[in-house]
Formats: structure tokens, C-alpha cells, sequence
């Protein structure tokens, strides 16, 4: 092993060491206080890509010991009909989280459908009044699960953030935005770059850890990072192999990226396999809220 390969923060480690973890407390929820924790996922269509994302959070919801719901509707369900499903799942104790597997077909309103999630049971953070509570540092905000997996890594690499300079290349509202205000939170001192951002390189190379949301493939050079930089790659980018096939590879490139970076997440195996984690964290967290119970506790 060299040193660069030393410095991999394994996000594969890390989610199974999470996961674990939220099976020994949803075991113990059951024990003392009879509650399981349940976890709906809503499916509109037949993108493949979003059937393997939904068996992969049930299977893994239900190796937590969570109550797992799935629903799959059709690519032709209207807004109505989708809308009385989530209504159903905001009424029904039994769960704790509610997640509609995006994008939804084009005749739907998503803004809509998400915000008719009850607050409390909106695991994916994505609901509006989630992201004000986000956007305020309060506490009771459900955070969207990849910023909060890549959070909970980045702290356990560096312990206290404050005055930290960080860069978050990327300004969506699932990743990047969120991302900052985590980044905020924690008393960093945060520039969001987007595709407009000027002298992109120099921005990076001024930071102290750099978030990598672009979804475009290897397009950070190592060359680009400080000496020391903490770096995590969000980007998931499928291209072409030499010699036929594919392969994932980050938004950040890993090959000289590594020989800069104090720890960097390689992908795959990095942010991603957090996400599925963090979805769990959240549907264990908001069980224990809504039924008023100390989930530190257990
Ligand atoms: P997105 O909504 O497409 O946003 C991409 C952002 O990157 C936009 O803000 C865009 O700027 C910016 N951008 C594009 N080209 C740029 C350039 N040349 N220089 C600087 N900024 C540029 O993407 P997303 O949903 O945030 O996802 C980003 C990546 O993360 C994707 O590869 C996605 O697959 C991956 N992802 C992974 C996970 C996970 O579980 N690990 C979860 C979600 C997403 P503008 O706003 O100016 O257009």
C-alpha cells in the first residue's frame, strides 16, 4: 500500500460500520419500546435504473430489521391517484418514512408530490420546509441522505471544521446546495461553484476540503487540489473502457487527485454506498421523533 492508498476514506467501511450500527438500535427499539421502524418507497414507471436504486434501499431496509413498503405504479398513474397513495402512507403509524423514487414521469408535478409528504416522514430532506429548517441550522431539519453520508465522513476524517475553507463544485438542490449549508453549519468558510464560476481551478485549489457535484467525469485534476485538501467525490459517471465495456469514475480525477488530496473518497465505493445508509439513519430518526422517544438513548 502507498501513502495515497492510505488516505482513501472507504465509504464501503464506513456505511456497513453505519448500518450495523442502526440494526443494533432498531433492535433495541423493538425490545424496550415495540416500535419498528418503516420505511415506504414509491415507484412511478419502469426506469431501470430506478427499479435496481428501489430493491436495493428495500433489501437493505429490511437487513436493518425496518419495516420495508414498496409501491410501484404505473408510468401512467396520475397525479391524483399518487398524491391519495402518499396521503394514505402520511396516515398509517406503521411508517416512518416516505421516499418517491425521482425523477417522476413528465405529467407529474414533483414539486407538488414532495411537498404533499408530511414533513416528519420526508427521509429524503426534500420537502420546502426541510430545506428552510436546513437553510436555518436547525436541528430538526431531515437532511438529504448523500450530504448528510458525506458529512458524517468528513467529520469523522477531520473532527471540527470551523474555519475551515471549503469549495462545493456543484449547486444542486440535492447535493450541492444542501451540501453548503452543512458546510455552513459547521462554521466553514464556503464558496458554491456552478458552471458559471470563474477561474474554477483557482477557486479549488484555495480550499481546504473540496465537494465534487458535478456529474462530469474526472473533471478535477489533481493539479487543481491544495496540498492537504480533504476531497469528496459525489460525481457517479459511467464511461467508456479502453478495450470495450464501462466503468464508474468520480467527478474528481482519483489517479492524480490521490497523490494530492489528505484523504480522498474513490468511486465507486466512496460517497455512494452512504446515501442508501443515510436513508436509513433518517427513517430511524424521525421513528424516534414522531413517537417522542431519545433515539441517543438507545
Ligand atoms: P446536477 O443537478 O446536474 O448539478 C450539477 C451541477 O454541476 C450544477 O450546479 C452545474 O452548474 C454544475 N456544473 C456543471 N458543469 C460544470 C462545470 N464545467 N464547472 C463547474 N460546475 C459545473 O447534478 P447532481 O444531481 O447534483 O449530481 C452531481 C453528481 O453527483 C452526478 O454525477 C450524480 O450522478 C452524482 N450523485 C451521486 C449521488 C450518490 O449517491 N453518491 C447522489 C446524487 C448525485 P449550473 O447550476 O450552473 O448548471
Amino acid at each position: 500500500m502507498n501513502d495515497s492508498v492510505s488516505n482513501i476514506i472507504s465509504g464501503t467501511e464506513f456505511s456497513a460500520q453505519l448500518r450495523a450500527r442502526i440494526k443494533t438500535k432498531v433492535e433495541k427499539l423493538k425490545q424496550i419500546h415495540g416500535l419498528t421502524p418503516g420505511l415506504a418507497v414509491v415507484l412511478v414507471g419502469e426506469d431501470p435504473a430506478s427499479q435496481v436504486y428501489v430493491r436495493n434501499k428495500g433489501k437493505q431496509t429490511k437487513e436493518a430489521g425496518m419495516k420495508s413498503v414498496e409501491h410501484k405504479l404505473q408510468e401512467n398513474t396520475s397525479e391524483e391517484s399518487l398524491l391519495a397513495v402518499i396521503a394514505e402512507l402520511n396516515n398509517d403509524s406503521s411508517i416512518h418514512g416516505i421516499l418517491v423514487q425521482l425523477p417522476l414521469p413528465s405529467h407529474i408535478n414533483e414539486e407538488r408530490v414532495i411537498n404533499s409528504i408530511s414533513v416528519e416522514k420526508d427521509v429524503d430532506g426534500f420537502h420546502l420546509t426541510n430545506i428552510g429548517l436546513l437553510s436555518t441550522g436547525s436541528d430538526k431539519a431531515v437532511i438529504p441522505c448523500t450530504p448528510l453520508g458525506s458529512m458524517m465522513m468528513l467529520k469523522d476524517r477531520l473532527g471540527s471544521l470551523s474555519g475551515k475553507k471549503a469549495i462545493v463544485v456543484g449547486r444542486s438542490n440535492i447535493v450541492g446546495k444542501p451540501m453548503a449549508a452543512l458546510l455552513l453549519k459547521e462554521s466553514c468558510t464556503v464558496t458554491i461553484a456552478h458552471s458559471r464560476t470563474l477561474n474554477l481551478e483557482e477557486e479549488c485549489r484555495n480550499a481546504d476540503i473540496l465537494v465534487a457535484a458535478v456529474g462530469r467525469p474526472e473533471m478535477i485534476k489533481g493539479d487543481w487540489i491544495k496540498p492537504g485538501a480533504v476531497v469528496l467525490d459525489v460525481g457517479i459517471n459511467r464511461i467508456e473502457k479502453e478495450g470495450g465495456g464501462t466503468r464508474l469514475v468520480g467527478d474528481v480525477d482519483f489517479e492524480s487527485a490521490s497523490k494530492v488530496a489528505s484523504a480522498i473518497t474513490p468511486v465507486p465505493g466512496g460517497v455512494g454506498p452512504m446515501t442508501i445508509a443515510c436513508l436509513l439513519e433518517n427513517t430511524l430518526q424521525q421513528a424516534c421523533r414522531i413517537n417522542e422517544l431519545d433515539s441517543s438513548k438507545l
